[in-house]
């Protein structure tokens, strides 16, 4: 029997790694635009695989693919009919490679879209929402449940009362895309406070913001909370003319997100120094979003102090035949050539 999530926290850092949606899109097994994770029971080998290399780079926590697999987001691909056995499959997938390494398995939802603090009647309907995925991934068997990517603290709200009544931990994080508050106009550190009063055990920030970007926001959060707190930006060069990834311009001025992001991605050692940084800033789940590959969650679980299963393989430039101490001399004569 695994520990808690609550039980992990206690003990530790808890790391996670997300940006499921972005990699296998990447990959060819989702669509970018709608980005429904169709792959859940399309191409169950690729995200079972995913799970694996997020579990052997130290993941602790399999977060079920459930992302966007809600009625709203499955009706714009016209497969609302798949939608009971997309989230039930997702959870099962995740449960299945968790068991491989102990890790947890979280349920997972986001932003419905579908949320509008001016119309009352949209809280019903998110609300039936997150119920219908929720009710099927408890019976599935989660441990908790991450709500994500809130723009609203109402929508977020929503999610959280729901969870409260499946009798489950919550991890609730805002998505940081505006300067300084959410869409529905609470500072981000004022509706952390407000999400744990409210009964979350983690609150937080996730995807948007790169490490540069993210750090900042911060202290302001672990101040104003007493519960554990959540970070998980995404592995872009964010800074202060491009905050978030939304923003980022690739050199001809197109819009680089969401599918012309590569030249900003983070290097695993950018990722680690993150890692690092959350930690010593007090945050007690670090993790990473969108954009996310297995070198970078090996790297930050290294940083973090852990020996994980995929550091069987980290890198040893000592035996690389250029890098050697002992570089042999019909090799070291191209040296010069490798520094122009
Ligand atoms: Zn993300």
């Amino acid at each position: 029997m695994p520990l808690s999530i609550m039980d992990r926290l206690r003990a530790g850092t808890v790391l996670g790694a997300e940006g499921y949606v972005f990699e296998l899109e990447r990959r060819g097994y989702i669509k970018a635009g709608p980005f429904v994770p169709e792959v859940v029971l399309d191409y169950p080998d690729a995200l079972r695989e995913l799970h694996r290399e997020f579990l052997r780079a130290g993941a602790d926590v399999m977060v079920a693919l459930t992302y966007y697999a809600h009625r709203e987001k499955l009706r714009d691909v016209g497969r609302e009919g798949d939608l009971e056995a997309m989230n039930r499959q997702a959870v099962r997938l995740a449960r299945e490679v968790a068991n491989e390494g102990g890790a947890l398995v979280a349920g997972n939802v986001c932003n419905t879209w579908a949320y509008d603090p001016d119309d009352p009647a949209t809280r019903h309907v998110v609300r039936a929402m997150y119920a219908e995925q929720l009710g099927w991934a408890v019976e599935e068997g989660i441990d908790f449940v991450i709500s994500e990517t809130n723009d609203y603290l109402g929508e977020a709200l929503i999610a959280l009362e729901v969870i409260r009544d499946l009798g489950l931990p919550a991890m609730v994080t805002l998505a940081p895309t505006q300067p300084d508050q959410t869409r529905d106009g609470y500072v981000y550190a004022e509706a952390c406070r407000i999400l744990a009063a409210e009964g979350a055990q983690v609150v937080g920030l996730n995807c948007d913001r790169g490490p540069r970007t993210m750090l900042p926001l911060i202290g302001g959060i672990r101040e104003a909370v007493d519960c554990a707190v959540a970070v998980q930006p995404v592995p872009y060069r964010t800074d202060e003319t491009a905050p978030t990834m939304q923003t980022l311009r690739s050199s001809d001025g197109s819009r680089a997100f969401p599918i012309a992001l590569d030249p900003f991605t983070c290097t695993r050692f950018e990722m680690a120094r993150f890692a690092s940084q959350a930690s010593e800033l007090g945050v007690d789940y670090v993790g990473i979003c969108c954009g996310a590959g297995p070198h970078h969650v090996r790297a930050m679980a290294e940083a973090l102090g852990r020996e994980v299963p995929a550091s069987k393989y980290s890198p040893s430039m000592d035996l690389h035949p250029m890098f050697r101490a002992d570089v042999a001399a019909k090799d070291a004569a191209f040296l010069p050539t490798w520094s122009a």
